[in-house]
Parts: structure tokens; sequence; C-alpha cells
């Protein structure tokens, strides 16, 4: 280590500035600080000889500045006042340490998503940032009124929220659902709602725009009522906060309820221990290279580390908050920009903390073998194998998103589908909407490992990507009588899967080679698809089928191979069969399984 840095601490100092003076984070103050017996929250100030006990413990040579050339010291928020009761982070006595929740906003578009992320970001960053430079790194973090830390995550939307847990990552512990009051609960408000429920995270509504002319809070409520969440003036628990963007008005209100849920669920992480988090957003910078935004989410991240990201890894050379400052640890909950990856990691990856390089890159190399011998990667569920996959327990409940053609058919439907469920097996359907299959709806089936069941209706071309590319099932019906039948079968695991026979390659066969008395070889000429090595094959001879078997054997020009091109010759045998006669035709096709 080299010799300590001088740091010039002012008479006063509020906890929060004194973590951005020493490039720490709050928390890491108010740890140091609660090792010397005080308990302080981020908006405290505390005197310099406290600050100077913590800047040495950090490795700093603190002196006193004059008052004079002292900075103005930032007051601490009138209403959050010092309150010893509520510290920002609570020792357990398990070691493990209160985390600050990590939040998403969601909801219908051009409700105030973003408008609200400003906001609060606007009036709630910790104070003290350098100059008060804001960069958008997908997350940050803002400071509700009793001086704890909110983890916001700067991506709004249900899709970047399922997105995330499909790649199996949970990073919400409480979701905002923005609902204007002004235009009330949407098509993509009941997503959302759907979205989180699916999630089984807890929800805060936002009732947004209330300073909107014709904002309406009754009847939103109402509409709350209606897709099943009540709210508390109803006698239900859903807590539902007014706010308005953008006046600025009920944020501290807002975030003191999130706190308020995210409490219910004791958040707890161990800040001892090496990093564990999740990608939350990454790109290419030419001048910095991969640029990475993680999220920890339990332990400490420390600048140097090795990181182990998917197939990715580097030594975390840099690391930046959301308001430009320098971090050297960045403890749970903690977002955090980090440079020094090998490659762009995708978000929602999850990483870890490798203790050096060499074993970081033999376990990403170990990790793409796995992934190239198709050992690892998404598991495709479908109806068919919904079964197994409960019964192994990778999966709880017999997920369905359900569309259909008109508002009349889904109430029965989902009726329907749900008296399916048997002792050991829930039929739920975990959203049902009109129209037809969006890339929404297959973030959510990813997310959930649901099918989709589209009545009377058609995928989009992007989500019929998405489900290709994510192992998603979509299945067509066009009467409800068969949706019942086979959610019933596939319920009791009674399924059959139906194969069909898809052809690869067309090979003429334009010469015979004897070889021996028992074996011959087929010299052909490759005329559409490819031939493979092992591909099942049927000889057909003047339009009859004179033969089944497989290819024995390839060779292109005296060589092995494993596959010939179309417009390519080469030597054929086949299994069982040395009858070969020029102008026989080999078809070569595999069967999949299309239900
Ligand atoms: P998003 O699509 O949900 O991210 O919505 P935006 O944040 O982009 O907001 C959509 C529009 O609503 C913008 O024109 C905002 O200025 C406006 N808006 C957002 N919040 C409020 C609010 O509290 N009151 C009013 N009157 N307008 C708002």
């Amino acid at each position: 280590m080299t010799s300590a840095q001088s740091i010039q601490i002012p008479p006063a100092i509020v906890v929060g500035d004194l973590a951005a003076m020493l490039g720490v984070t709050p928390v890491d103050v108010i740890k140091e600080l609660m090792k010397n017996g005080v308990m302080a929250t981020i908006n405290q100030v505390v005197d310099f000889d406290t600050a100077a006990v913590v800047a040495a413990d950090l490795g700093f040579s603190p002196e006193e500045q004059s008052t004079a050339s002292a900075v103005a010291v930032a007051e601490p928020e009138a209403d959050a006042g010092p309150d010893m009761s509520r510290a920002s982070m609570r020792i357990t006595e398990e070691g493990g340490v209160t985390r600050p929740p990590v939040v998403t906003v969601l909801g219908h578009v051009d409700h105030g998503k973003t408008t609200l992320l400003d906001a609060i970001r606007r009036t709630n960053v910790t104070a003290g940032e350098a100059g008060g430079i804001t960069q958008h790194i997908g997350a940050y973090q803002a400071l509700a009124p009793d001086g704890r830390l909110v983890t916001f995550i700067d991506t709004p939307g249900h899709e970047a929220f399922s997105q995330m847990r499909a790649r199996g990552a949970r990073i919400t512990d409480v979701a905002i659902v923005v609902v204007a009051a002004d235009d009330g609960v949407m098509q993509q408000t009941r997503e959302a709602i759907d979205h989180v429920r699916a999630a089984g995270v807890p929800m805060v509504v936002a009732l947004n725009k209330v300073d909107a002319p014709n904002a309406n809070i009754e009847r939103a409520k109402q509409q709350l009522l209606e897709v099943g969440l009540v709210p508390e003036e109803y006698g239900g628990d859903q807590i539902v906060v007014p706010t308005s963007a953008l006046k600025g008005e009920g944020i501290d209100t807002l975030l003191e309820n999130v706190l308020l849920v995210a409490d219910l669920q004791d958040l707890k992480a161990n800040p001892d221990q090496d990093a564990v988090g999740v990608v939350i957003e990454a790109k290419s910078d030419r001048h910095r290279g991969v640029v990475a935004t993680l999220l920890v989410q339990t332990g400490t991240l420390h600048q140097g580390d090795t990181i182990l990201c998917g197939l990715t890894f580097g030594r975390a050379k840099a690391m930046t908050d959301a308001n430009g400052n320098r971090l050297k640890d960045a403890g749970p909950s903690t977002p955090v920009e980090v440079l020094g990856l090998s490659e762009v990691p995708p978000a929602g990856e999850r990483f870890v903390v490798r203790p050096d390089e060499k074993t970081a890159r033999a376990e990403a190399d170990e990790r793409r073998r796995a992934l190239e011998a198709g050992t690892e990667g998404p598991t495709a569920v479908t109806l068919e194998t919904l079964f197994g996959e409960i019964h192994k327990g990778n999966v709880a409940d017999f997920n369905l998103v359900l569309k259909a053609d008109v508002q009349g058919s889904i109430s029965p439907l989902v009726r329907t589908l749900e008296d399916l469920s048997v002792e050991e097996v829930r039929v739920k359907v975990i959203h049902a909407s009109v129209g037809s299959v969006t890339e929404s709806d297959v973030q959510l089936a990813a997310a959930a490992k649901a099918v989709v069941i589209a009545f009377n209706t058609d995928a989009e071309q992007g989500a019929r990507r998405l489900a290709d590319q994510e192992h998603i099932e979509i299945r067509n019906y066009r009467i409800i009588y068969e949706i019942v039948e086979d959610v019933e079968k596939a319920v009791k695991g009674l399924l059959e899967p139906i194969y069909e026979e898809r052809q690869d390659a067309t090979i003429e066969v334009r010469q015979v080679f004897r070889v021996g008395r028992r074996n011959a070889i087929a010299g052909a000429y490759v005329r559409e698809g490819s031939a493979v090595r092992g591909a099942r094959v049927r000889i057909r001879r003047g339009g009859a089928v004179i033969h089944e078997g497989v290819i024995e054997s390839l060779k292109r020009i005296n060589e092995d191979a494993r596959e010939v091109a179309a417009g390519l010759e080469c030597g054929i045998q086949v299994s069982n069969f040395s009858d070969f006669t020029e102008g026989d035709e080999i078809i070569t096709y595999h069967m999949e399984q299309t239900r």
C-alpha cells in the first residue's frame, strides 16, 4: 500500500459529503462510524474528530480545514433531522446488514416513469457529489427522508424487468407501478402489474399527475380495485401514493413507503464477502473499453477485484457511481460503473469475484465449452415438458400467458383453465389480454417459465423471433375445447409429443463403387441442402422408397467429412445397403417435435 493520502476535512461535515470526499459510499462511512460506536445517518453532521477517525481507518491522513476555507456544509434537510433510531444500516446479530431496497419503475407509456425517476434523482441523490455531475449508468441511489438509501434501476418498463428475470436475475425488491391519475389503468399498466405479480415482487402504486387538470384520483383507484389491487383506503393493503413527478410532489412519501414495504422483507446482505451481483447494462466505448454497470447484490466489490461475468471476465480497473464519484468499494445494493471487462456482457448476467484472472479465465473457458456442447443455456419449456419441469422442481406452477381476439373469451377461459389445477400442479394464467402475442408477453413467459396460448390470434413478428431465441412455446388454437384438452393432458403429464419429418438434403447417385462383396459407396452429388454424417436417409428409385437407414460414412475427395454442402460431390455409404444404382436419390431428413 502507498503512503496515506492527506485530506482536508472541514470542522463539521455531513456523512454523505464525507463519503464523497473519501471516494467511498456513504454506507462505508456509516459502517466505519458504527465500528467506532457512532450511529449516524447519511444526512447527519459529524465533527472533525469523528470524521478524522473514519478517514484514517479508510487509509487517509486527515487534516482539519481552517474555517475560512471550509466549503459550505450542506445542512441536513429540515424534516429529516438526526434520527438515531433509524440508522442507514443496522448491524444485525448474524453480521449481515440491512441493505437498501432495489426498485424498478413500471407502468403505461407516458404515465410519467421517466419524469418520476428524474424527479427522484434531482431531489434526492446523495449530497456532495463532485460538482453535481450526474451520468446515466442505468441505476442510481436516492436518499429517503430518514437518511436511508434506495437504489433505483434507471431503465423503466416491464420489458427490461422481465428480460432480467428471464436470465434468472432477481434484482427488484420493490416495484413502483406508475398510474397517471388522468388516464387511469391502461393496457400496459395491467401488463406491468402481471409482470410484477409473476415475479412475486411487492408493489407500491404511484398515482402520478395528480396536478393534471383532468386528474381523477377516485376513478383511478376504482380501476386499481378492478385489477385486484385494493387501496388501503378501501380496506385493502395496496399502498397508493399520489405524486406529481412534474412538480416533484409526493416523492418523499413515495420513498418512505418503498422503505416500509422493503422493511417487511427484511432485506439483508453481508458486506464482508466477495461481491456477487448482476449486470444492469453494458456497452463498449471507443475510449474506455467495456463499460458495465453492475449492481452489487451482496458482498463488497473492491477496485482491483477480478470479476467473472458469464463468458467474460476482467479486473475492475476503475469504479464510479452515478454521480461520477470514484469508488474504491461498492457494498450491497450499490450500482457501480466498472471498467475492465474483456467483452460486453448481456444485461441480467450474473457476476462473481474470483481470486485472480487465471481462475476467472479458466472458468470462463469452461463455460464457453459447456455452452458450445449444448449442456448449458436456456431450457425450453413447452406444454409437453412443463409437467416434467414442475416435477424436477424447476417450475413451481403451470404458468400460462393467454392472448385472445376478444375480451369475451378471456374470463371464461381463465376460469376454465385454472379449474384444471390438480393437487400437485396449479394452473395459473399469469397474464391474459386481448390482441396479438407481443414481445412483452414472450418476455413474461420467459421470466415465469410459461407457455403462451394464442386463441384466435397470432404472434407479432418480433414476438415470434424472441420466442425462438428464448425457447418459448407459442401455441395457436381456434377451439376452446382443444386448449382445455391439451392443458388438461399436460397437467397430468400425458401429452404425447408429435414429431414431423423435415427434409434436409436431396442427393443424386452418379456412380457406384463396389467395396468387396458386401459394401458399396455411392459417388454422389448434393443437389439441395447438405449431407451430414449420421443423418437419417431414405433411398428412392423411380418414385419408390427402396431402403431406409443412416449415412454411415461420408467422404469428400477421400477425406472423412462431417458435412458436404449443396453443389459438391461426395462418397456416401448407407447402413445395411449396398445395392446402389446410378440415378438413385438419397433424401436425408430429421424428425422435429411439433407438439
Ligand atoms: P413515461 O413514458 O412513463 O416515461 O412518461 P414520461 O416521464 O416521459 O412522461 C410523459 C409526459 O407526461 C411528459 O410530457 C411529462 O412531462 C408528463 N408528466 C410526467 N409526470 C407528470 C406529472 O406529475 N404531472 C403532469 N401534469 N405531467 C406529467
